[in-house]
């Protein structure tokens, strides 16, 4: 009898099966090593009952290692051999596991099936790992915590404090919704076909967005413009945003903020006292 989780012989023998051959488009490196997904999951915190939204299930390593914690999973993969392959997988691993499957790219994920997930855990593509974290936390209001494995690089630019080297577009974002922290390095040896970096888990919280009265998106345009010319000072960044003439450094003054900064100075309470001025002007 199979044990719960998948390992190399398995995924191997699947992707044989299926005739599947990784595409480097999709991010796909399917993880062959349980106890990495153990410690995925300890991470995460899931205990049973727990309703968990999976993005990119692939052959289904993680979502096994999910379901085995007793939470009820609904995991959303795009490529349709594999989202039509892993509910059978299951199935035979753990009979009666409560899992859903949703045929789509996430992105274009507004709803749903089932109870509303509390947990997102997912080992995210490279190529849409930030796009997807944000969208979801987005939509889906009630995703109180979130563990996602990215690649290293991005896992230090999602957790970067303002001031840091990696702190960007994405960090800024990402503090909107919640604080995201760092934590184990996992080696590249766990995957197969074996990518060319190491990964890292990013574990999330999320908190109530800044108090302003600016909203999300009018901050975002003030993030975006902020890092858009990383090397100019916030008053020339921002400048096409407020107007040319005074507005930007006056907005910025008024915000309280130093207008010869750079963006990666500013924490997001910062951006959202900027983009309260574009009520008042521009915008
Ligand atoms: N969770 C599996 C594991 O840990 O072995 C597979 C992880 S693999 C890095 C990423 C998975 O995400 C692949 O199965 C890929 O097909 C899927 N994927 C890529 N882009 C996606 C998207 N936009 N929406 C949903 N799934 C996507």
């Amino acid at each position: 009898t199979p044990g719960a989780l998948l390992g190399p012989a398995e995924i191997r023998e699947l992707a044989g099966r299926l005739g599947v051959r990784p595409t480097k488009t999709l991010g796909q490196n399917f993880v062959h090593d349980g106890g990495t997904v153990r410690k995925i999951v300890r991470a995460a915190g899931v205990q049973p009952g727990d309703r968990v939204v999976e993005i990119g299930p692939g052959l289904g390593s993680l979502t096994l290692g999910l379901l085995e914690a007793g939470a009820s999973v609904v995991a959303v993969e795009i490529d349709p051999v594999l989202a039509g392959q892993v509910a059978q997988t299951v199935q035979r691993h753990l009979p009666g596991a409560d899992l859903e499957v949703v045929t789509a790219d996430a992105l274009d994920v507004t709803a749903l099936p089932g109870e509303p997930p509390s947990a997102l855990v997912a080992n995210l593509p490279y190529n849409v790992a930030v796009p997807v974290l944000l969208t979801f936390l987005q939509r889906f209001d009630s995703l109180r915590s979130v563990l996602v494995m990215v690649q290293a690089e991005v896992a230090d630019r999602l957790a970067a404090p303002p001031g840091s080297r990696t702190y960007g577009v994405p960090s800024a974002k990402a503090a909107w919704y919640g604080s995201a922290r760092r934590s184990l390095t996992i080696g590249r040896n766990v995957f197969w076909p074996v990518p060319n970096v190491d990964s890292a888990l990013v574990a999330f919280e999320r908190h109530e967005p800044p108090s302003t009265t600016a909203t999300r998106e009018q901050v975002f345009r003030v993030v975006d413009a902020a890092f858009a010319q990383r090397r100019k000072t916030l008053r020339a960044a921002l400048s096409g945003l407020f107007g040319s003439g005074p507005a930007a450094e006056e907005a910025l003054r008024a915000a309280g903020v130093d207008p010869t900064l750079r963006g990666e100075r500013l924490a997001i309470g910062d951006f959202a006292r900027i983009a309260e001025r574009l009520d008042a002007g521009a915008g």
